[in-house]
């Protein structure tokens, strides 16, 4: 049992601050080289909840000094006209990546679509390119939530290597590609879904549990081992005590028990989430540049050179 002023509750907030500050650093490195990052973003129709997320996107973008590009087309577009404004997009050697908001309207194939997306400009990193580069390892733009709670794992508990990650959840845009990346830093990977036996068991083994199952408060204490870190990534709006709140998939309180750390909801992974689309989209430029490398020094970010 843990006293809960140990606990270690991660500040995603922060945390998406230090990485938009490297982000800064790297747009006016790459500048340097003539290079200016750019990130366009496609919005079609009129969803409310997409409307922000595509404001937010473009004000962290302005933040950072990454050029932004909106489309903002009508729900009606036709599937061959947004396809059309993809390949237009892809050959436009001045936009660096490629970002459509998600949910499409339902007359759109949405796979079609982010298939449509060159790979290194693809930088929600769903192309099938993307995804079967992450599970080999090799360097490609990588799905912003599961790279975010990397970050924040990596800042909380540094090399992951040798620990055993539990996974709840095992959708291609979170559970999926955190598995990957979590097995990619040396962990020891078992992924849970809806029909997997015990899962509580196999959760009560992991020093790193990972939730994106979408279940408000799923996981409490009953499910955690001592001293483990927790990762919450679920966002759930629920009616409580007359008023909306947001939760997450972990029981907050009664987790707080048990762990050394977790990430709250809101203000843990929501936050990271944007900030690494603004740091794929640095990384898209380079590797759109194969000859500028980026040195591993302290100033990694700032830190640019063509070899
Ligand atoms: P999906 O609905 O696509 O996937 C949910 C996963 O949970 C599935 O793999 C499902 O298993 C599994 N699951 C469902 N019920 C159980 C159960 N009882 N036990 C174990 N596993 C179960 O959701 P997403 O991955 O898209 O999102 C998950 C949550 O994360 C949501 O709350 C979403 O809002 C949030 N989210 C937050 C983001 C952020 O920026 N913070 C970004 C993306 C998502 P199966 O495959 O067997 O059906």
């Amino acid at each position: 049992m843990n006293s809960s002023c140990s606990v270690n509750i991660i500040d995603g907030k922060a945390a998406a601050a230090r990485v938009l500050n490297d982000v800064r650093d790297a747009v006016s490195a790459l500048k340097d080289y003539g290079l200016h990052p750019a990130l366009a973003v496609v919005l079609v129709g009129h969803d409310p909840a997409s409307q922000v997320y595509v404001r937010n996107k473009v004000l962290r973008a302005k933040e950072t000094s990454i050029r932004s590009v909106e489309h903002k087309l009508a729900a009606e577009t036709t599937e061959s006209d947004l396809l059309g404004l993809i390949a237009d997009l892809n050959a436009d050697p001045t936009i660096n990546g490629i970002l459509v908001q998600l949910p499409l309207p339902t007359h759109i194939n949405e796979n079609r679509v982010l298939q449509a997306i060159a790979p290194l400009k693809d930088v929600d990193g769903f192309h099938s390119e993307n995804v079967g580069g992450l599970s080999q390892g090799r360097e490609v733009l990588t799905p912003c939530t599961p790279n975010g709670c990397m970050h924040l794992l990596q800042d909380t508990l540094g090399d992951l290597s040798g620990k055993h990650a539990v996974v709840v959840g095992r959708s291609n845009i979170v559970g999926k590609p955190m598995a990957a990346l979590l097995l990619k830093a040396n962990c020891t990977v078992t992924v849970v879904h809806s029909r997997s036996v015990n899962a509580g068991e196999l959760c009560r083994q992991a020093d790193i549990v990972v939730v994106a199952v979408g279940r408000p408060r799923m996981l409490d204490a009953s499910w955690l081992k001592p001293g483990c870190v927790v990762i919450d990534v679920g966002i759930n709006r629920i009616e409580e005590d007359g008023r909306t709140r947001l939760v997450g998939d972990v029981d907050f309180d009664s987790a707080l028990r048990v762990v050394s750390a977790i990430t709250p909801v809101p203000g843990g992974v929501g936050p990271m989430t944007i900030a690494l689309l603004m740091k794929n989209t640095v990384t898209a430029t380079r590797l759109q540049h194969p000859a500028l490398t980026i040195h591993s020094t302290p100033a990694e970010a700032t830190c640019l050179s063509i070899s």
